[in-house]
């Protein structure tokens, strides 16, 4: 019989307090100890309640009220930080917004979450609501509004099948739950996390929160993708005691820049199934560092479960994604919904205080996802849709999905989302998309086509045409045109046989021109390793070979570490040729020169 206590840890958690509560709480305390640092600057808790009561008080002139959804266009900064504490206070909800999305996606969005009002540096093409800067002006602070846990604190976004983004509607008890007073890190004032994730990731909530709710401080990284030194460089400089990386990330960085984790007391890693090589390296070389895998959907308000890895879990082949964290119950269910025994594999649910509202203005998506819990009656229970098995110690193990949703850079992909935008494409009769080496760093998204014409430059201007409504982490990395898409006897798509008849093809590139100086023969063989093909030439494409960011960032550390030379991940979005990058290798400053620039 499995141990059900964890029913008890949720009912006995009375949470009767809002997230920004918290931080009032603290802001009250120590109005004088650092809240956040961004680009060198300190703000205090004190000052940076004071902005946002401020800009509460004009969104509450705006008409800005209870559980009204408010968009925040910004990039993570102070600004941002803000933003989201000013909408909290006037009582609305926060919903991060990607200034890196395409404006369609955008106002997609913004349509889903009923936004009147947007916080944004300028307007937003496509947008006719109210738009507000987050400049401080004086002014008077708003009414303290009315605002109960229960209540939506911010709406999310996730890749959603029917080719619109899903808005995952979070309740202030979900994050309460997440950082006050967690039993799977250790958070408190003497804590300094890192803000890496990008805001539309709820790896954000837990990194802000985390924090703010605790007295913490918060260390916002400069916006875009950094390269492993840089990121070394800002653990180090701002001794950061806590982070937050993909799965993905954490492999790049123990790969390539494993000096610049060893400074951390804590490091949680998830989104991705987690590598147990990697782990081992890690704990290897910080045994002090606790090691955290952190599992859990946004509908659960980002961790479900929690475990702390040792080196004995890395010998085995999959590191356990733990148990429930407090406040949160999880229980793996046959598909009668009868809990399975030990070491039988199930579908895993998830209940408690950080179960979300559901999906906003999606009601059937929502009654097929957050099912009523046959164990606590009046509560739901999410139905994740992943694989899961309980080992005999009643650690929880991951055993991948059970649809065909899947994870790329820690992002989640509906491919039915993708395929949706591909065949509204005039020139697209219908469309697939696969994903070739899938629980790889180096997943590869595969949009196979079968065009509506002869246009020989399909590929080039569908390319163009995507990136108007999909965002970066949504974008295939190769296109293959097909004349049929293979099929099951039933009539489906035949995705095992898609993903063969992807795999190995590449667009074509031109006529190949091989390297003509060293420096783009070195950079070549380069991109040789990481993107494991022959024969790249000096006018080849990163990204139209494949490449994606989380390469881009392991090439400029081997840049770095062959040349001599510090370059950023946004170079390479920049130069994305060989000879453009060459180019910029041979006039960039050897660091040898410049001391100042090595940062690891
Ligand atoms: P996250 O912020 O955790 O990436 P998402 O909602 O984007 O949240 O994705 C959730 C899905 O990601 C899970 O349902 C699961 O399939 C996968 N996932 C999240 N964390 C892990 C982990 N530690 N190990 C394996 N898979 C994970």
């Amino acid at each position: 019989m499995l141990d059900r206590s964890p029913i008890r840890a949720a009912e006995a958690r009375c949470i009767d307090l809002c997230v920004h509560e918290l931080f009032a709480g603290h802001a009250l305390a120590t109005p004088d100890r650092v809240a956040v640092t961004c680009d060198g600057t300190d703000v205090t808790y004190g000052e940076l309640d004071a902005r946002a009561g401020r800009l509460a008080g004009r969104l509450h002139a705006t008409g800005v009220r209870r559980d009204e959804a408010v968009g925040v266009l910004l990039e993570r900064s102070v600004d941002f930080v803000v933003a989201v504490l000013g909408i909290l206070k006037a009582g609305g909800c926060y919903v991060p917004l990607d200034p890196g999305y395409p404006a369609a996606r955008l106002t997609a969005m913004i349509e889903v979450a009923g936004a009147r009002t947007l916080l944004a540096h300028g307007p937003l093409d496509g947008y006719d609501g109210t738009v507000l800067d987050v400049e401080d002006r004086p002014g008077p602070a708003a009414p303290a509004a009315h605002v109960h846990p229960d209540d939506v604190a911010y709406l999310m976004f996730t890749s959603g099948s029917t080719g619109v983004p899903k808005g995952v509607a979070v309740r202030h008890a979900g994050i309460v739950r997440l950082v006050d007073d967690p039993d799977y890190v250790h958070l408190g004032p003497d804590e300094v996390i890192a803000q890496l994730s990008t805001v539309s990731f709820d790896a954000s909530t837990f990194e802000m929160w985390g924090a703010l709710a605790n007295g913490g401080r918060l260390v916002i990284a400069p916006p875009g993708a950094l390269s492993p030194a840089e990121l070394a460089g800002l653990l180090h400089r701002e001794r950061v005691t806590t982070a937050w990386l993909t799965a993905g990330l954490f492999n790049v960085m123990v790969d390539e820049c494993l000096n610049g984790l060893l400074g951390l007391r804590q490091l949680l890693t998830g989104g991705d199934v987690m590598s147990p090589q990697r782990a081992r390296r890690f704990l290897q070389q910080a045994p002090d560092c606790r090691l955290i895998n952190g599992y859990g959907p946004t509908e659960v308000t980002t961790f479900t479960t929690c475990h702390t890895v040792t080196l004995a879990d890395t010998t085995r082949p999959r590191i356990p994604i733990g148990r429930p964290i407090s406040g949160t119950r999880v229980e793996i269910l046959d598909d009668r919904y009868r809990p399975v025994p030990v070491g039988v594999p199930g579908f895993l649910y998830a209940g408690g205080p950080g179960v979300s509202r559901g999906y906003l203005g999606d009601p059937a998506l929502t009654a097929e996802r957050f099912i009523p819990d046959p164990w606590a009656y009046g509560q739901r229970l999410y139905a994740t849709g992943d694989l899961a098995t309980y080992r005999p110690d009643g650690a929880i193990e991951f055993l991948g999905r059970a649809d065909h949703q899947f994870k790329k850079r820690g992002f989640r992909v509906e491919p039915a989302e993708i395929e949706d935008v591909l065949r509204r494409d005039p020139l697209v009769k219908d469309a697939a998309v696969t994903l070739a080496g899938s629980g790889t760093d180096d997943a590869t998204l595969i949009a196979c086509v079968v065009p509506a014409g002869t246009d020989a430059d399909l590929v080039t201007g569908l390319r163009l045409r995507l990136r108007e409504h999909l965002p970066e982490h949504l974008m295939p990395d190769r296109f293959v045109t097909v004349g049929a898409l293979p099929l099951t006897p039933n009539g489906k798509v035949d995705r095992t046989a898609l993903t063969a008849l992807a795999t190995g093809t590449t667009t074509p590139s031109g006529t190949p021109t091989g390297p003509h100086t060293g420096t783009e023969a070195a950079l070549a063989e380069i991109w040789s390793e990481l993107l494991t093909q022959a024969g790249v030439t000096r006018d080849d494409d990163f990204f139209d070979l494949g490449g994606q960011s989380l390469q881009a960032a392991r090439m400029v550390s081997r840049i770095r570490t062959r040349f001599g030379v510090a370059l950023t991940v946004r170079t390479v979005f920049d130069n994305p040729t060989v000879a453009e990058l060459a180019h910029r290798i041979d006039h960039a400053p050897r660091m040898s020169d410049h001391p100042g620039l090595s940062v690891a």
